[in-house]
């Protein structure tokens, strides 16, 4: 076993622990408003992907849960108000949803995690940002993970990982902050192990 096995084991609890923390207080923020935890990943990623024009099978295939449940969970949404259905512009026969006003101001109030995580110094910050998008890039590449759309598994990211970043498609550096972890102009490399 290597030296750095209980640092590897403690990181990996310290990270399940985050993921169970997020999860619930996802829930409890969902249940004191009357939402669901759907509803509110709906919304997540509705602000997210203002400009996709995403509609209800988009929705079911990212968030892996039937369009029959996303319409039930949408339905509702619209009639709090959180979100609208506006005509797709790219096909005039179906609809896309957009958050509201209301629905904007609800997701941008966020949880105690974004709060803690908003207290963090900006070098904090990045490093663990750096870090996490390494794990994540590790995951997909010893296949535990289907496609992640972030630049580091994308053919357009150029850079080191650590300091330089670039987008060869923008035609840009990248600033760690403006790193993607959901692309949509990702396309997926899949060079050796980093
Ligand atoms: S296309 Fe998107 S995911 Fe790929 S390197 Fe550029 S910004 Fe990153």
């Amino acid at each position: 076993m290597s030296n750095t096995a209980p640092l590897d084991a403690h990181l990996a609890q310290v990270l399940e622990r985050i993921g169970e923390v997020a999860r619930a207080l996802r829930w409890k923020q969902a249940v004191e408003e009357g939402l669901s935890p759907l509803q509110i990943r709906i919304m997540g990623f509705l602000a997210d992907h203002a400009d996709e024009g995403i509609g209800v099978a988009r929705l079911a295939g990212e968030l892996m849960v039937s369009k029959a449940t996303i319409s039930d969970s949408v339905k509702l949404l619209a009639d709090r108000k959180f979100v609208v259905r506006k005509p797709d512009k790219s096909d005039a026969r179906s609809h896309a949803l957009h958050l509201t006003a209301a629905g904007k101001r609800h997701i941008s109030s966020g949880t105690p995690l974004d709060v803690a995580i908003a207290e963090l110094g900006q070098e904090r910050k990045e490093a663990l940002l750096l870090g996490l998008m390494g794990v994540l890039e590790l995951l997909f590449r010893t296949d535990a993970l289907n496609v992640q759309r972030l630049c580091f598994t994308c053919t357009h990211y150029r850079g080191d990982r650590k300091k330089e970043h670039g987008c060869a498609l923008f035609d840009t550096d990248l600033r760690v902050a403006e790193l993607r972890t959901d692309c949509g102009e990702h396309v997926v490399s899949w060079p050796s192990m980093p």
